[in-house]
């Protein structure tokens, strides 16, 4: 594979494509990014010959949503209108819109619930056409393949609207919407399938739960693995989609290796996961917008450390990691060690500055610690009070400024009413603690068992005033509301130096690449998809901020020892350097952009609409 250069030419002018996902105007986890980020460069390039099909669930289709009223839904002249015209001619509850993101593409969401009077014969058709088996009370097993039966329908009926030799391209996402394909192809539906398994479903319970997962990949009895885990029903689903698509693929080569073992067929293509990246027309503008959300992590900063003991803030850097809590798949196993070595590396070295490592994740929690919370209150009121006093001495200042005779300074201290002093004395008083700066800002629902806290813990790296790292753990995503930080993840990456997630089990892993969008270098590892990618098509990678540790075949102790290596290198480079190194990962970011990536699907069409 190489690198594409160029925005490719308008593919198969004769072709639909009508892209299905379970997460079209309905939020649930990373294909939703995938899939709308994608969108203004799929617009692009198929213009109004693109839909997209996903499920109508009310309550998140109300934002994202603006349906077509029944006088514009007559006017429209295109296939996939005349397709919604005819199923609700037959009765059906379905929505033809747009979908309220960047690029405005059109969309089909059908209500799954509608089909639930005929699940009891889509699950024995599912059984006795194809071999896939149904429990009971499921509900999502149940939504799903009520949709896939309403995808079906709405994809024959769509089959039907078109006029050889125009031809339909049906690219299908995940095992939540392959139900539908095995039987299109059985019932002969003249559509050119793709299908996209982001990662297997086996091979993410099989990574969870097994450390030498990549060893045992071959030796996998899919099966018995899929019966033990309780997946039999979305596995065989799974793997009747991969069989029964015209072309399989998936999005890393990583993958590809799970979908040899696990699903038995070898993908035709690999199709990366790309952003849509935002650039500044100049340069300076990104770095102030880093200056602008470091300034609010120092003030997160201020008040969960300073209570106990200070340290100068410009010379600390913010280090982060993200994501789901997986703690051995996500490597954050590995980052808490390279840490514990850093920080004992800083304390031999004599070099000034802090490391404060954020974990962001999500865990189970009772509420914030109260602690951090009052710590918070208070450090807004000393604010105050230093507001306060600063204008009383200010406007006093000014007085005595121009009724000086002697043009000397006055007593600035005498300027200050003893009210406020008080205040001060008594708000830093009631303030500073002696206890530690608490490693977790939550009160966590499993304190004891928490494998992040166990590390700390056995390593005392637990915020002690000579720790040089030091460790905030925020067991939930960073959001505008959260009392804590007050912003958006995006703003928090931004404000952020560097971004770790040395990953054992990624299938593609976007965190690191949203740290590059962002002129935020990251570090990946060699088994996440995003990671594999950039060793294999970005020449000179880390002179543009992007890390990879090694992980394949290499010890734990060895990656940790890599990674500790590169956090050391990187406390290494002064101001400039870190400025100079955000500079050229920023500008070498649109490598990632769809626009660039998008031909990979494009090929993928192409092969498709080959094959019969
Ligand atoms: N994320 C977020 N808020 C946070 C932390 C993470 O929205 O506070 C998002 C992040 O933007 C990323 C996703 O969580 O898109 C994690 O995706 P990734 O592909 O890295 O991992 P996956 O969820 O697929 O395991």
């Amino acid at each position: 594979m190489q690198v594409p250069t160029a925005a490719p030419a308008p593919l198969a002018p004769d072709a639909l494509l009508v892209e299905v996902a379970w997460e079209v105007c309905n939020q649930v986890g990373g294909i939703y990014t995938v899939i709308r980020s994608k969108v203004p460069a799929t617009v692009q390039g198929w213009d109004d010959r693109y839909c997209l099909l996903g499920p109508y669930f009310q309550q998140q289709a109300q934002s994202e949503f603006e349906p077509y009223d029944d006088y514009q839904l007559s006017t429209l002249s295109d296939p996939f209108a005349g397709a919604v015209r005819e199923m609700r001619r037959l009765g059906y509850d379905v929505h033809l819109g747009v979908w309220l993101v960047t690029g405005r593409p059109r969309v089909v969401l059908i209500n799954p619930y509608q089909a639930y009077p005929q699940l009891g014969q889509i699950k024995s058709d599912l059984w006795h056409h194809h071999g896939i088996p149904t429990p009971d009370h499921d509900d999502l097993l149940h939504q799903v393949e009520a949709f896939g039966h309403l995808a079906k329908i709405y994809l024959q009926i769509l089959a039907a609207e078109v006029v050889p030799p125009q031809r339909i391209v049906a690219h299908f996402h995940e095992w939540m919407t392959g139900v539908a394909i095995p039987a299109l192809r059985r019932e002969q539906t003249p559509l050119h399938i793709v299908f996209t398994t982001h990662a297997t479903l086996l091979g993410r319970y099989l990574a969870m739960n097994d450390p030498n997962f990549y060893e045992h990949l071959m030796l996998v009895d899919w099966e018995a693995e899929a019966k033990r885990f309780n997946i039999e029903t979305a596995v065989r689903i799974e793997r009747a989609a991969a069989h029964g698509s015209h072309v399989f693929t998936t999005v890393s080569e990583l993958t590809v290796r799970e979908c040899i073992y696990l699903l038995d067929r070898i993908p035709d293509a690999v199709l990366p996961n790309g952003l849509n990246i935002e650039r500044f027309v100049a340069l300076h503008e990104f770095q102030n917008l880093h200056q602008q959300y470091k300034a609010k992590i120092h003030e997160f900063v201020m008040a969960h450390f300073f209570q106990s003991y200070s340290f100068d803030l410009d010379k600390t850097l913010y280090l982060f990691t993200s994501g789901r809590y997986e703690y051995h798949n996500k490597g954050f196993d590995l980052t808490l060690e390279a840490l514990a070595r850093l920080n004992y590396r800083l304390q031999q070295s004599g070099l000034e500055g802090n490391i404060v490592m954020f974990f962001i994740t999500k865990r189970p929690f009772h509420s914030i610690n109260p602690q951090v919370l009052q710590s918070r209150a208070i450090l807004d009121e000393v604010q105050e009070t230093c507001e306060a006093i600063e204008r009383q001495v200010g406007e006093r200042l000014f007085y005595a400024a121009a009724g000086s005779t002697d043009h000397r300074l006055p007593d600035l201290d005498a300027l200050v009413d003893d009210y406020w002093k008080l205040r001060y004395r008594r708000t830093l008083q009631s303030w500073k603690t002696t206890s530690l700066p608490p490693v977790i800002t939550h009160n966590l629902v499993d304190d004891a068992n928490d494998d992040i806290l166990n590390f700390v813990r056995q390593a005392n790296l637990v915020n002690n005033q000579h720790d040089r790292v030091k460790i905030v753990y925020h067991p939930d995503f960073v959001s505008p509301t959260s009392p804590l930080f007050g912003m958006e993840y995006g703003q928090f990456v931004r404000g952020c130096h560097l971004g770790v997630f040395p990953s054992y089990y990624e299938p593609w892993g976007y965190t690191p690449l949203e740290c590059v969008a962002r002129g935020v270098p990251a570090v990946t590892s060699d088994l996440s998809g995003f990671g594999d990618y950039v060793m294999q098509h970005v020449p000179q990678h880390e002179e543009k901020g992007i890390f990879v540790v090694q992980r394949q075949e290499k010890s734990f102790d060895e990656s940790a020892e890599e990674l500790t290596e590169m956090m050391w290198q990187f406390v290494l480079l002064n101001r400039r350097e870190r400025i100079m190194q955000r500079n050229n990962v920023e500008s070498n970011a649109e490598i990632f952009d769809w626009k660039n990536l998008r031909v990979y699907y494009d090929r993928a069409y192409t092969l498709a609409l080959e094959r019969n």
